[in-house]
């Protein structure tokens, strides 16, 4: 397709929130550019899993049999294990849970939408033009380091942790007690693996934890993620405690023993849903995925969350252009149905985030789920239903959890 400069939507960042919204839009016969800094297929620093939010949404764009062809991991359920290294294991069969490889899964992604929408590689956005408040396109670099302007009704930051959209219509903020930071790396030979990915909440790291994500071919997605918060007051070097981790917690040292690392270990932002960004729509301009900081603040799942978003912001935007109408009164909407939609998940997450931190609580509840089978099911059904999971925010399973 032709580029031209003036677009209904312009979409800026083409990862899994920007290719989601960018497919649903051009799949509507909406004019959208969706442009990226770097070139597909691209690495993004994640620990790879993806679970029913995310899925949902590719089922309902018709792209998850399109990931079935690609090279996957699959996840039929979750291993915990508390600090004092009791074990926990919740089956979760045919959920279609996956881990994938964002160069791979990304990739899907953003052809999925490059069959409906213009699209621009190795274009990093460095600006936004507005008239007055109104934000009516972007300015950037192309790959020749030649300066563009695209014009368009609408612009979506979609451009991530560090969003340039958010910090140009003022709303960027790095709260470190509502901000994480993560590393991983890949691993070829760790033994013990099953078919369901693992979450460790070992001492030196909760409330955050150290993961092994396996997939199909025997190498595995290994990380550690903490609150940024905690890493700035214990002065950590989060690549030295995942490798120290590995070679001294009896958890990990014997089956990482001839482990080998077969990348580099990289670290990023992840910011939480506990704190939104202040704003997420104004005038002629939205943020979804993690530009507008909508990280599940105890899993660390973002993706989700990410297309999610991706689909609703679609919602108000399509909307908006019906009616010709691109201001902050409109695409809040948007804003609104975020808010609605997320608000008692971010809330129950973050509760379960300060309740990790209580070393003793999490040993108990490990302890008692691991020995209880009727917690166990439980906990089952509230990780594979996005219905049952509002059992999350009862009291009443709380109590159930630390007196049966
Ligand atoms: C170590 C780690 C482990 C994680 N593990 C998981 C996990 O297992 N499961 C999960 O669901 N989530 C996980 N997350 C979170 C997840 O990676 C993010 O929430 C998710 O990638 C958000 O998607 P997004 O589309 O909003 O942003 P991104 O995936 O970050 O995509 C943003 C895109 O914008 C582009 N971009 C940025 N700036 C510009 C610019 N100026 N101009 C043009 N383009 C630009 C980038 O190149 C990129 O392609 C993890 C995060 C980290 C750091």
């Amino acid at each position: 397709m032709a580029v031209t400069n003036k677009y209904d939507v312009i979409i800026v960042g083409a990862g899994p929130a920007g290719s989601v919204c960018a497919n649903f839009l051009g799949r509507e016969g909406r004019k959208v550019l969706l442009v990226d800094k770097a070139k597909f297929p691209r690495d993004k620093t994640c620990g790879d899993a993806c679970s029913g939010k995310s899925i949902s949404v590719l089922r309902e764009l018709g792209i998850l049999p399109e990931i079935k062809k690609v090279a996957h991991g699959v996840n039929n359920g979750v291993i915990f294990s508390s600090p004092k290294g009791t074990i926990l294991e919740i089956r979760t069969e045919n959920q279609d849970g996956f881990v994938c490889r964002r160069e791979i899964l990304d990739n899907v992604l953003f052809k999925a939408a490059k069959k409906h929408v213009d699209t621009l590689e190795e274009f990093t956005v460095t600006d936004l033009i507005k008239d007055g408040e109104q934000v009516i396109g972007i300015v950037g670099k192309d790959k020749n380091g030649k300066e563009q302007r695209y014009y368009a009704n609408i612009v979506v930051g979609a451009d991530g942790a560090m969003s340039v959209v958010a910090q140009k219509v003022g709303v960027f903020e790095v709260d470190p007690a509502h901000h994480c930071v993560a590393v991983r790396g890949y691993y070829d030979g760790v033994t013990g693996m099953k078919d369901v990915i693992e979450l460790h909440f070992t001492k030196t790291a909760i409330p955050g934890y150290f993961w092994i994500f396996p997939y199909e071919d025997g190498t595995a997605n290994v990380g550690l993620g903490m609150l940024t918060k905690d890493v700035k007051a214990r002065n950590i070097n989060l690549k030295e405690l995942m490798e120290r981790e590995i070679k001294e917690n009896p958890m990990f040292k014997e089956r990482f023993k001839n482990a080998r690392l077969i990348s580099e270990i990289k670290g990023w932002n992840l910011p939480l849903g506990s704190k939104i960004r202040k704003q997420i729509a104004g005038d002629g301009w939205i943020l979804i995925g993690d530009a507008a900081s909508l990280i599940d603040p105890f899993s660390g799942e973002g993706m989700g969350n990410a297309m999610l978003s991706g689909k609703l912001a679609f919602r108000t935007i399509s909307k908006a252009l019906r009616m010709g109408v691109f201001s902050k009164k409109i695409l809040s909407e948007y804003e609104e149905e975020i808010r609605r939609e997320l608000k008692s998940e971010l809330e129950m997450s973050y509760l379960l985030q300060r309740l990790g931190k209580i070393e003793f609580l999490l040993n108990l509840v490990i302890d008692k789920a691991a020995r209880n089978p009727e917690i166990r099911k439980e906990l089952t059904t509230m990780i594979v239903s996005e219905e049952a999971k509002k059992n999350f925010s009862s009291p009443l399973f709380y109590l159930k959890l630390l007196f049966s």
